[in-house]
């Protein structure tokens, strides 16, 4: 899923995103709420009219920004209090208030609210965290069960726990007992080295079982991508497509183009030889680097169009591989070839 934060993947129509092979997008309730609030996109008739977005939308319930973003957070079992950045108005999030919220944008996909812990912590704040996060939860789901015969909305939970292997295991245990329609994994890249983010994605999805998405919040380059496909994973949402082109960067089939380089100067090929968006049909490194160097804006959405669109022709054919049985050993040599 592209990010939406703001109900826009930054400088694309929707026509575009959906040309990138893009079916559905995130966007965040918390940001929304906050400005220009779900009241007003409610009676614009919902987020997918008011941003003209046919398909399918996931929204995250904003714990991780609350958490990570506002000022003045105190946080209890009811819920957290914060001040919003955009305008210090204070704002009470309780998991009932935010799946509220999220029925009111009318997304497809909703999130509960949870509380994401920044590494390093002790185990034991991990763990109130973590309790804390199972019991709103519980409070999400009596919520969206009353509603949802006529919302047709699709409630996940969401597993925390740090990097601690018993404490991740115990969140996706009491999810899957609570029976929800999927399961994210969240709380993930929070600062954590490498290798135990790892640990704590495999333990998780160990734990899961088949049937329901299995949802990895917030990952990541293409190879964890398919690393984490290979571990069991479906679902992915990750602003380093649309973040990293803004900058020049471009995810090309022979690695990552900075196309800002004087290297490319003259470079008479596409970002990517291999690729068949728009971008590459028309365009040359050298066009894209004098369009950055003259601080153009059309760059912005033209890398962003390739490296969506490099992203969906990579997970397109992650399902291809998967139905012929060719996935396992192609995975390992991607991502095991780059380490
Ligand atoms: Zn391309």
């Amino acid at each position: 899923m592209p990010v939406a934060t703001q109900a826009t993947v930054k400088t694309l129509t929707p026509q575009q995103i959906k040309h990138t092979g893009t079916r559905i997008i995130l966007c965040n309730a918390y940001h929304l709420s906050l400005r220009p609030g779900e009241e007003l996109i409610f009676r614009l008739g919902g987020l997918h009219r008011f941003m003209a977005w046919p398909g399918p939308i996931l929204t995250d319930s904003g714990g991780f920004q609350v958490f990570s973003l506002a000022s003045r957070v105190e946080v209890s079992d009811e819920g957290a209090s914060f001040r919003s950045p955009v305008d210090g108005r204070t704002f009470f999030f309780t998991p009932e208030k935010v799946i509220e919220i999220q029925q009111r944008l009318g997304a497809d996909v909703i999130m509960p609210f949870d509380q994401p812990i920044a590494y390093p912590c002790e185990k034991h704040m991990a763990e109130v965290a973590l309790e804390r996060t199972l019991s709103w939860a519980e409070r999400s789901l009596a919520v969206h069960r009353q509603q949802t015969k006529t919302m047709e909305q699709i409630l996940f939970g969401i597993a925390q726990g740090s990097v601690f292997a018993d404490l991740r295991e115990r969140a996706v245990e009491r999810l899957v007992e609570m029976d929800f329609e999927g399961l994210a994994i969240g709380g993930l890249m929070m600062g954590e080295p490498e290798q135990m983010m790892w640990e704590a994605l495999e333990v998780s999805l160990r734990a899961a079982p088949y049937g329901a998405p299995r949802y990895v919040m917030g990952v990541g380059t293409p190879e964890d991508i398919i690393r984490a496909i290979y571990m069991g994973a479906d679902m992915f949402d990750c602003v380093l497509p649309t973040r990293n082109a803004r900058n020049g960067w471009a995810y090309t089939s022979q690695g990552i183009v900075k196309v800002r380089n004087s290297q490319y100067a003259a470079d008479q090929r596409p970002l990517d030889p291999r690729c068949d968006c728009y971008t590459c049909q028309n365009f040359s490194r050298a066009y894209l680097r004098h369009l950055i160097h003259a601080g153009e804006l059309l760059p912005l959405s033209l890398v962003s169009i390739h490296n969506l669109h490099f992203y969906q022709q990579l997970v397109a054919e992650t399902r291809t591989r998967i139905l012929e049985g060719t996935f396992a050993s192609w995975a390992r040599q991607l991502w095991m070839g780059k380490k």
